[in-house]
């Protein structure tokens, strides 16, 4: 595999950071997950935009401009002969010394990695997942904001942990006032009366990518989508709940803190996402091979 690492494509033994990387020593960086369908990447520009935004929120200046990021991030792919697969774009704070002070980084390092995706089973999509709300509380916007994709994902670990010690795939994640905020690595919505729910992102949740997509297929769809507070409470009663995130797509939950979500099994609405979804990503994106 070759892995794109400041500038230069390298073999993947090759592609090695520092032990004084501040990514490393601090989880002092950001970073972006994308995918590939059909030989395109799918919403390049705008993971490129987040990763411009997560940057700027962390003081981070970025050695390569938008244009070179799309370039680099499509280049990686052919370079991997990837046609579908998952990209994970990483920009560390650079080596530095010991102490905290990243100003004291000589120069951010940026990688690249195409490869193949590993996604749920297939018959969690048929099925639905099994949530279950954890203790560790998202971090606060004030303290650490979910909206920067930081390559400090110990709030997020943590919740996993739990949740599979709970024995389910996926935690919710509930901030500070105990409203919902988003799951591990998912945005969350519920689908009541015909309407869609998704917590704000002051609430906690990331900008998610795969989130604005189903807002617009939604709405395109003839259906009000409204960010609003959800409580446990809401997502029991629920008549449908689903996940959306670049690497699990559109993905029912039916079960949260054992309370059967509406009638066990992926909803209408959420089926319709699902495919919906599924023929966007076939159809649109920057092309690898052109
Ligand atoms: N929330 C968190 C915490 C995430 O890490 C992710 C992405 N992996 C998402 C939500 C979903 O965002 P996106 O649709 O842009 O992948």
């Amino acid at each position: 595999m070759k892995i794109f690492l400041d500038g230069k494509f390298v073999d993947e033994r090759n592609a090695k950071v520092s032990v004084f990387d501040h990514g490393l020593l601090y989880g002092d960086g950001v970073f972006e997950g994308i995918r590939a369908y059909n030989g395109r990447v799918f919403k390049l520009a705008e993971h490129i935009d987040r990763l411009f935004y997560s940057a700027k929120a962390i003081l981070l200046k970025l050695p390569m401009s938008r244009a070179n990021f799309i370039k680099a991030t499509t280049e990686t792919c052919r370079r991997n002969n990837l046609r579908d697969g998952y990209i994970r774009l990483v920009v560390t704070r650079g080596a530095g010394t010991l102490g905290l002070n990243p100003f004291k980084c000589k120069a951010p390092s940026v990688f690249i990695i195409a490869d193949k995706i590993q996604l749920y089973p297939k018959e969690f999509y048929e099925r639905g997942l099994d949530l279950i709300t954890v203790p560790t509380v998202r971090n606060l916007h004030s303290a650490l904001n979910p909206a920067i994709k930081s390559l400090n994902y110990l709030n997020n670990i943590l919740a996993k942990i739990e949740a599979i010690n709970g024995g389910c795939e996926e935690a919710v994640m509930l901030n500070s006032e105990g409203f919902v905020a988003e799951c591990t690595g998912d945005n969350l919505f519920v689908v009541k009366g015909g309407q869609l729910f998704t917590p704000p992102l002051f609430a906690g949740a990331l900008y998610g990518i795969t989130r604005q997509v189903v807002m617009e297929l939604a709405r395109n769809s003839g259906l009000t989508v409204s960010e609003s507070n959800l409580t446990r409470y809401d997502l029991f009663n629920a008549d449908e709940c689903f996940l959306t995130g670049t690497g699990a797509e559109v993905i029912a939950a039916v079960k949260i803190d054992g309370r059967v979500i509406g009638g066990g099994h992926p909803g209408s609405v959420t089926k319709k996402l699902i495919s919906q979804y599924r023929a966007l990503t076939q159809s649109s994106g920057e092309p690898i091979y052109s």
